[in-house]
C-alpha cells in the first residue's frame, strides 16, 4: 500500500490484481457455503419428511400386530361405505375374534399370547388382498374391511381364514398348539344397512351368533328381514345363516 501513495501505475496495477483475487475466493468460499448450506437444507428436509411419515404410520398402527388401529379402522370404514353407496359398488366387513383366547394367556403366558397375536396378524396378511384393510380393534378382535366384495364373496373369505386358521399350529417353548376363530360378515347392498354403523353393528350381531353357536364358526345375518319391529309391534327375529 505504501507504494500506492505516489499514485505509482504499476503498483495499481498490482494492488487491483491482488484485489481481484481476494474477491474471487470470497466468491468461491461463499458459492460453497451456499452449496453446503443447500445440500444441508435438502438433507434435513429429507430427514423431516420420512420422520412425519413414520410418525403418521405410527399414529394409524397397532403397535403389537402391525395392523392398522381402531381409529384408522373406523376412518376407513366411513370413507369406503361413502363410496360403496356412491358408485353402486360392494363393500364388505369381517369381524373376527379368537375363540377362548384367554385360555391360551392362562395356560402359556401373556407374552405367549402377544406372539399368537402377532403371528396371527402375519397369516391374514397372506390371505388378504393388498386392497383390503385390515385392523385390529382391541384384545383379540380385528376387523377386516373388503373394497368391492359382496357377501357371498365375503362368506368364503372368512371360511377360508377360518379354515386356515384352524389348521396352524403356534409354537411356545417347546409346546404347539392350535386356536379357532368365530367370524362375523356383513356387506352392502343389503337393504337393511344405509349407512356405516349399522354395517358394523350387522357384523357384530353376526360374531356374537357365531359365538353362540359354538364358535369355531362364520355367521352373516341376514339383514333384509329388518326393521325387526313388525307394524302389529312384534319383534321379528333375524334370520341367520351359519357356515362352517
Ligand atoms: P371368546 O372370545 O371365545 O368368548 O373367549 P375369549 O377368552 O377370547 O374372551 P374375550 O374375547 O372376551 O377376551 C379376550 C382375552 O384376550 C382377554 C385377555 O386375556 C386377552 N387379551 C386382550 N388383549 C391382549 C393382548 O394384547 N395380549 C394378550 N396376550 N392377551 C390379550
Ligand atoms: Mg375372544
Amino acid at each position: 500500500r505504501s507504494v500506492n501513495k505516489l499514485g505509482d501505475p504499476a503498483a495499481l496495477v498490482i494492488e487491483n490484481r491482488m484485489l481481484r483475487e481476494q474477491n474471487r475466493r470470497a466468491k468461491e468460499e461463499l458459492e460453497k457455503a451456499r452449496d453446503d448450506l443447500e445440500r444441508m437444507v435438502v438433507e434435513r428436509t429429507r430427514e423431516l419428511m420420512e420422520a412425519n411419515i413414520r410418525l403418521n404410520e405410527l399414529s394409524i398402527t397397532d403397535g403389537l400386530t402391525g395392523l392398522f388401529n381402531q381409529r384408522y379402522f373406523l376412518g376407513e370404514l366411513e370413507t369406503e361405505f361413502g363410496k360403496a353407496l356412491r358408485y353402486g359398488r360392494g363393500l364388505a366387513l369381517l369381524l373376527f375374534d379368537i375363540d377362548h383366547f384367554k385360555d391360551v394367556n392362562d395356560r402359556y403366558g401373556h407374552p405367549c399370547g402377544d406372539l399368537v397375536l402377532k403371528n396371527l396378524a402375519g397369516l391374514l396378511r397372506g390371505c388378504l388382498r393388498s386392497s383390503d384393510i385390515a385392523a385390529r380393534c382391541g384384545g383379540d378382535e380385528l376387523a377386516i374391511i373388503l373394497p368391492e366384495t359382496n357377501k357371498l364373496k365375503a362368506v368364503e373369505v372368512a371360511k377360508k381364514l377360518r379354515r386356515h386358521l384352524e389348521r396352524s399350529r403356534f409354537a411356545w417353548n417347546g409346546a404347539s398348539f392350535r386356536i379357532t376363530c368365530s367370524i362375523g360378515v356383513a356387506a352392502v347392498p343389503d337393504r337393511g344397512i344405509d349407512n356405516w354403523n349399522a354395517l358394523l353393528e350387522s357384523a357384530d350381531s353376526s360374531l356374537y351368533r357365531a359365538k353362540r353357536e359354538g364358535r369355531n364358526t362364520v355367521v352373516a345375518i341376514n339383514s333384509r328381514k329388518r326393521p325387526y319391529v313388525t307394524k302389529d309391534g312384534h319383534i321379528r327375529r333375524q334370520q341367520v345363516r351359519s357356515i362352517q
